[in-house]
């Protein structure tokens, strides 16, 4: 039996003041039967760490550094975060695919990196409205599975995936119950091709998950929990996510 996963995605969004009322409002509302983690922007992380001591709350950031150190000015490395006690680390964000133009095998050696210092990868992947409607959905979150299959080759099993479709994302357009369910199962059997641990793997969907939609999405059989943007941005949403799992 998985256990479920609920991650808030907090974005580029927050300050101070903000996340202290935030985080204590989750600890308030907390503890769930589902693991429940917050990846932050990274100046807030050791705050977040200290705010969160003594819960089951986890703690992680939206992307990382495919490399170990060196000259790379703003970037940020998965060693880093592992000294600060990351448990998570968000990759591949459909964001930072379209904004930062970050490919399939970046995204799959950054989800390396952060294996390699014990952190785990949540990596994202999903289709535009323009390759759902010509058909496309199934190859494009294959090609993106498979960067990081192949990459990872026996780690794999040691990842989160997080499928978010682009057009579900921040639209208030979620996809139902069936069309997530259709691509997680999709992704698990690719899993399956490559790993035994298939079946133990948390698969999340993403894309407007609010507390009246997700009891529904987290009900089927292949969907392991959520990725929340938006809604994990206010404790009692957030809070309602967590306790749909
Ligand atoms: P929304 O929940 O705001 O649609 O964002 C989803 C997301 O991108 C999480 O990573």
């Amino acid at each position: 039996m998985r256990k479920k996963l609920v991650v808030g995605n907090w974005k580029m969004h927050g300050s101070r003041a903000s996340n202290a009322v935030l985080l204590a409002g989750l600890k308030e509302a907390g503890p769930w039967n589902a693991q429940v983690a917050v990846c932050v922007p990274f100046p807030y992380i050791t705050e977040t760490a200290l705010a969160l001591t003594g819960q089951l709350v986890a703690f992680g950031a939206q992307d990382c550094s495919a490399h170990e150190q060196g000259a790379y000015t703003g970037e940020v490395s998965s060693a880093m975060l592992a000294d600060i006690g990351c448990r998570y680390v968000i990759t591949g964000h459909s964001e930072r695919r379209a904004y930062h133009h970050e490919s399939d095998q970046l995204v799959a050696d950054k989800a390396k990196a952060a294996l390699a210092h014990g952190i785990t990868p949540i990596v994202c992947v999903g289709e535009t409205l323009a390759e759902r409607e010509a058909g496309r959905t199934e190859e494009v979150v294959k090609r993106q599975l498979a960067a990081v299959i192949h990459t990872l080759t026996h780690c794999i099993g040691e990842i989160v995936v997080a499928y978010e479709p682009v057009w579900a994302i921040g639209t208030g357009l979620t996809a139902t119950p069936e069309q997530a369910q259709h691509v997680h199962a999709l992704l698990r059997q690719q899993l399956k091709a490559a790993t035994q641990k298939a079946d133990q793997m948390q698969i999340l969907y993403g894309g407007s998950v609010k507390p009246d939609n997700a009891a529904q999405l987290f009900a089927q059989p292949d969907i392991d929990g959520g990725l929340i943007g938006g809604a994990a941005l206010k404790a009692a949403d957030f809070a309602a996510i967590c306790r749909a799992a």
